[in-house]
Parts: structure tokens; sequence; C-alpha cells
């Protein structure tokens, strides 16, 4: 196993502890999101708890209508707790339609501001929402952070990557269909790209229909090692500095083990 392997947006408070266990050994540097009120304070003991997990935190545009202005506020007196490298996720969702618009707007509008105040980057999410995300990265010059489970087409990409984001593939990338998705993905220059599971969701192709874990990140390694004809070790070592340099990690000792 790589020392170099990075997860860089997993849900850790969903997985089960064998699973979470045979990760933090695995995977090198894990990232965890917490992304409502219940999971903000299990992101942050998860990272109190594991020295090779990281942090972010901030409201799912799911949240929107769950919040007020005061979880914002609350939300600005946890990022400086240990271990949180980043505000999110946040963004516009309007695949499921489980927040209203105007309010998903309002809590991402006050995230990114403080995120700029903090100079943190952040985690957008962004599903059927390819135009208004586009506009609110031009509009508020958004130039640190990732655009997370990449799922847009190519106007948005270009948008991002002109703007100087990251873009984010997880395992769905590997799904025989997703063809389209494999497109973006050869467009984004490797200096740009960053990998992630979102478990315990869209497991990759190889251990598709089970509940997906950090560990398995080694599948979408190997799958975007071969479709872009580049080295494993190559494209390991170049994702592991994209996150060092975007969360601003230093070099954990762990990877020394
Ligand atoms: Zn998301
Ligand atoms: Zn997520």
């Amino acid at each position: 196993m790589s020392i170099k392997l990075v997860d860089t947006h997993c849900h850790l408070d969903m997985i089960d502890s064998d699973d979470l266990q045979e990760s933090v050994k695995e995977v090198s540097i894990l990232l965890t999101v917490g992304c409502d009120e219940d999971e903000i304070p299990k992101a942050l003991s998860l990272g109190k708890k594991f020295e090779n997990v990281y942090v972010a935190i901030g409201y799912h545009p799911y949240e929107a209508d769950r919040i007020d202005e005061s979880s914002i506020r609350s939300l600005e007196n946890l990022l400086k707790s240990e271990k949180v490298v980043a505000v999110g996720e946040m963004g516009l969702d309007f695949y499921r339609n489980n927040a209203s618009k105007e309010n998903q707007y309002k809590y991402f509008f006050m995230q990114i501001k403080l995120a700029k105040k903090y100079n943190l980057p952040v985690i957008i999410h962004s599903r059927e929402a390819n135009r208004e995300t586009e506009e609110i990265i031009k509009s508020e010059s958004i130039d640190n952070g990732v655009m997370h489970c990449f799922g847009g087409d190519h106007n948005l990409l270009k948008t991002a990557l002109d703007n100087g984001l990251y873009i984010s593939f997880a395992g769905n990338v590997t799904y025989p269909k997703a063809d389209n998705l494999r497109e973006m993905l050869r467009y984004v220059p490797l200096d740009r790209l960053l990998l992630e599971t979102d478990s315990p969701y869209l497991s990759p192709q190889k251990v598709r229909g089970q509940k997906n874990k950090p560990s398995n990140i080694r599948y979408t390694y190997e799958f975007v090692s071969q479709f872009l004809n580049i080295d494993l070790e190559r494209l390991e070592d170049t994702v592991y500095s994209n996150t060092l340099n975007l969360f601003k990690i230093k070099k954990p000792e762990v990877v020394n083990r």
C-alpha cells in the first residue's frame, strides 16, 4: 500500500468503526466533511482523535431551510478549531430541492464570505446548477477551493479552472456510463486534480453496491492512472502534493510509518 493515498472528501461519521480503523491506516490523509448541525461536532472530534484526519465544516445546501444566521455565527466560532482546513461543503443543489433556492443562495454567499475572511479554501457542491454556480464563482471571485465530486459540464469546468479552483473526482468517474465525466477528467491539468471517495456514497465500480469507505480510494487512483495513462505512483504524488497545497497541510508524520 502506498503511503501517499489521500481521500480529499469523506463523511467519516457515517462509516462503520471497522471500516474507519482500516481507512485511517491505509490512507495517509483523510479530509472528513461535517456539513450539518450533527455532523460538524462529529467531524471535529474525529480530527482530534486521528492524527491523519483533517476537517472541513460548513452547511450543505440541503440544510439551507433548517439553519439561520446564528448557525453561521457558530460556524465562524468553530473555524479556529484544531485541524479545520476548509469551509464546506457549501453550494447549490437543484437536483433534490431539499431547500429553497433563495436560502441556498443566501447561505452559500454567507459561507463564501466567511471562508474569505479566514483565508480558508471552500469546498463547493454543485448539482444541476452549472450556470448558477459559474455565475457565483465569477461574481464572488472564488479562487481558493475545490469543486467536489465534479459532475458539471465543460463551461463550469473551464470557469472553475480559470479562477484557480481544484477539481475533485469521486468514484462515479469509474462507472461504465460515465463517459461525459471522464471527458472532463481528461481536461483537468494534473496540478489541479484531486480525488475523493465521498464515503459512504459513490463506491467505485469494483465495489459498487457496497457502502463506500476511504480505503476504496485506491480503486479510483488505479482507474484514473489507467485512463489518463500516467504512472500510478506519479498520480499519487501529484494528488498528494495538490492536497497539501490547497488545504495548507504540513506533511504529516504519519506517512513515515
Ligand atoms: Zn456533496
Ligand atoms: Zn460530501
